[in-house]
């Protein structure tokens, strides 16, 4: 686990579609650290708003068991001692690339600091309807209980 990003009293990066994740949470995630961890991110945002855009693994990923060697596993079929390096890197991108297309899609700088309520007006704004969400959310496993990707549809 990255000790690094795990610290909410470090400054905190987000990569982009988790401000999208963010505000649909209700309670479900991958395990009860992810879940604990968000919780308590959401609330150290009320009062540390400042974060900054990224497209790699971020403080939600630091407690997430699908992040190994800082690459995010979740497209694998399964993440063994078989799991190849290519197997690997391709799934990592495919979610980087979610990350990238909400970032082409909002306008949202990479590495810019933002106030996080700023960023949610951002995305908000820009992202309308499910028909903005194509690239973004259609392999994404958690619609049906996403408030906020209900709230587009
Ligand atoms: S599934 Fe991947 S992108 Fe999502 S929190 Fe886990 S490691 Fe990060």
């Amino acid at each position: 686990m990255a000790v690094f990003m795990s610290n909410l009293n470090n400054h905190i990066k987000l990569r982009a579609h988790h401000l999208l994740c963010l505000q649909g949470y209700q309670g479900y995630g991958y395990d009860e650290d992810f879940k604990r961890n968000l919780e308590k991110l959401l609330t150290h945002l009320k009062t540390n708003p400042t974060i900054t855009v990224i497209k790699t693994a971020d403080v939600l990923c630091s407690h997430c068991p699908n992040l190994k060697d800082e690459k995010c596993c979740l497209n694998l079929e399964k993440y063994d001692e078989y799991s190849t390096k290519e197997e690997i890197d391709n799934s990592n991108e495919e979610i980087a690339k979610m990350d990238s297309n909400v970032i082409k899609e909002t306008g949202i700088i990479e590495n810019k600091t933002y106030k996080i309520d700023n960023l949610y007006k951002i995305v908000n704004n820009s992202i309308k309807n499910v028909d903005d969400l194509k690239d973004i959310c259609d392999n994404c496993k958690w619609t049906d209980v996403c408030m906020w990707y209900q709230s587009k549809l």
